[in-house]
């Protein structure tokens, strides 16, 4: 039954009258608000992970952010999905201060944050297709909870569910299980999932670390892809700079906690590097930067 209600919605989301303008508008997040940090800061006991953090981030930007492992990158995102909350200054959502917000509404802010992960976190024994159905968890309400419990989403919930997939290139795997696709396949499961979730905000953590580049890159073009065609905003943490230089619009370097660069790639010149990571980062060899650059 479902697989004759997959090959249908196949049909329907791969023919040619129903093209990706059609598919676009239950793809189509809410706006991204703009991002606003003010003062932001973050301590730890005797650890300041966070310092004085400004800045703006505007709606649809792509925005990486960069620099040695402890300068607080993986904080500044967790302080953005309000996982945990700064320890001085602001950070906005639009009008919304993060910092006041607790209970419904802070639950409502984390549901409207997509978090993407290193390690994808995929439950590997469920089928590719209900885990892009944790996404719609946040959507369902009242007695509805109950049937999902059973794992029966409404007609709705599928359908968004198998179109993320298809918009990630894999409608074709939905049936089977997550642990049986290679890295970079979960890891676009993983996108498919945050994009089912109808996020405002797609906040991703290294997203790109356990892979090689030419799949660094598959997942890289695919984000990038479907948040230009959404106006949505990412904010990403990128190990290496040569992902930021060629994926984002602007770049955030950190050292130490310090917000030192706030800027476009092309400001990126050698003596900016050295300021945020203290000396020039190791280039990609030269096959892998080929692979980056699409010429290998
Ligand atoms: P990055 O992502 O750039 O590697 P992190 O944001 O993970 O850096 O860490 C910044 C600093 O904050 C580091 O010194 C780290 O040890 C510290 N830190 C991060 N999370 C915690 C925590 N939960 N408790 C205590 N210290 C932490």
């Amino acid at each position: 039954m479902a697989c004759h209600a997959s090959l249908n919605l196949h049909d329907r989301v791969t023919s040619r009258q129903c093209s990706a303008r059609t598919v676009a508008p239950v793809m189509t997040a809410p706006m991204s608000p703009v991002i606003s940090l003010d003062g932001a800061g973050k301590v730890y006991g005797n650890n300041r992970a966070l310092e004085a953090v400004s800045a703006t981030i505007h709606p649809g930007q792509f925005v990486a952010i960069i620099g040695r492992s402890g300068a607080g990158k993986t904080t500044l995102l967790r302080c953005l999905a309000r996982a945990t909350s700064p320890t001085r200054g602001s950070i906005r959502f639009g009008d919304v201060d993060l910092t006041g917000l607790h209970g419904r509404a802070l639950r409502l802010h984390r549901r409207r944050v997509g978090m993407i992960y290193q390690q994808f976190n995929l439950v590997k024994r469920l089928r590719v297709i209900d885990n892009v159905l944790v996404g719609r968890l946040g959507h369902v309400h009242g007695w509805r909870r109950w049937a999902v419990l059973a794992r029966r989403f409404s007609a709705v919930d599928r359908d968004i569910a198998l179109r993320c997939l298809h918009q990630m290139g894999l409608l074709d795997r939905a049936w089977q299980r997550a642990d049986t696709l290679s890295g970079g396949e979960q890891q676009r499961v993983a996108i498919a999932r945050i994009l089912a979730q109808q996020p405002r905000v797609i906040l991703a953590d290294e997203p790109v670390a356990s892979l090689d580049v030419l799949n660094g890159r598959r997942i890289m073009d695919s984000l990038r892809r479907v948040a230009t065609a959404a106006n949505l905003t990412v904010v990403a943490t990128l190990h290496h700079v040569d992902y930021a230089r060629t994926y984002a619009d602007r770049i955030l370097g950190l050292r130490a906690g310090r917000l030192v660069f706030n800027g476009t790639p092309a400001d990126l010149d050698a003596a900016r590097l050295v300021e945020i990571f203290g000396e020039l980062p190791e280039p990609l060899d030269g096959r892998e930067a080929g692979a980056l650059a699409g010429l290998a």
